[in-house]
């Protein structure tokens, strides 16, 4: 964010209140806390006022526009740059946040998790995994039926496209012959397993880790969440790393 070249920019002092409206949650006017953003329109809440307030809606509560007719949730997800920035802006917000839900914990006679510990922003909500799994492709007839009439016939080549590098990063397993790709925006972490899995003939795509920037993704994240919230400010194409599974290693 700095601007190089001027070095007065480096130091000038910017009022908290004049950036506010950008790091605060429309839905509680707090700071935004575990940022989470809309894919379609890229408003970001906090996650526990946005999930709260999809369980009721299926709009953005600040565009307004339709995030998904039954499906909301799966069209949003953890902010890290955002988040980033909010704690970077914020004095003493995520040690204060830390704190809050550590107390949370405690007080529930809980162990307090891993990531309450150090970080906030992988914190895992049941949620995640309950939208997870109705999306995988795994998922029963009964389910899938639902969304089937509005799957497109053109497999998703109308759909905004991506550009994808993806590198082998681990000896254990081989590079792809054509590792440049394109594909649908719409496309998930767990879509790119299943054709790399594929194309190496591994017997689950299980075994693999995808990762952008060293950070493994989850497999629910679309690809252009991925690109929103990982790779906004970088050249196309977008580079992820595939290697096996830690504990495989
Ligand atoms: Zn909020
Ligand atoms: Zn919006």
């Amino acid at each position: 964010m700095a601007v190089l070249g001027n070095p007065d920019m480096l130091t000038r002092k910017i009022n908290l209140c004049h950036i506010n409206a950008h790091i605060t949650c429309r839905l509680c006017e707090g700071y935004l806390i575990d940022a989470t953003t809309v894919t379609e329109c890229l408003h970001t809440f906090c996650r526990s006022c946005l999930v709260k307030y999809l369980e009721e809606n299926n709009t953005c509560p600040t565009c307004r526009i339709v995030i998904h007719q039954s499906h909301p949730l799966q069209y949003i997800g953890h902010d890290r740059t955002m988040q980033d920035i909010v704690y970077k802006l914020v004095p003493g917000l995520q040690e204060a946040e830390i704190k809050k839900q550590r107390e949370f914990y405690q007080k529930l006679g809980m162990e307090v998790p891993g990531d309450v510990k150090g970080e906030l922003c992988n914190m895992k909500i049941p949620l995640d995994q309950r939208n997870g799994d109705a999306k995988s492709e795994d998922t029963t007839n009964k389910e899938a039926g639902e969304e089937k009439p509005e799957e497109d016939n053109d497999y998703h080549r109308s759909d905004e496209q991506v550009s994808i590098c993806l590198e082998c990063n681990s000896s254990k397993l081989r590079g792809l012959k054509r590792k440049w790709i394109r594909c649908s925006a719409q496309a998930t972490v767990l879509h790119l397993k299943k054709f790399i899995a594929k194309k190496l003939n591994l017997t689950s795509f299980n075994e693999l880790d995808i990762l952008c920037n060293e950070e493994i993704l989850g497999k629910d994240h679309t690809l252009k969440f991925v690109v929103v919230t990982r790779w906004r400010f970088k050249k196309s194409p977008l580079l992820l790393h595939y290697r096996p599974k830690m504990d495989l290693l």
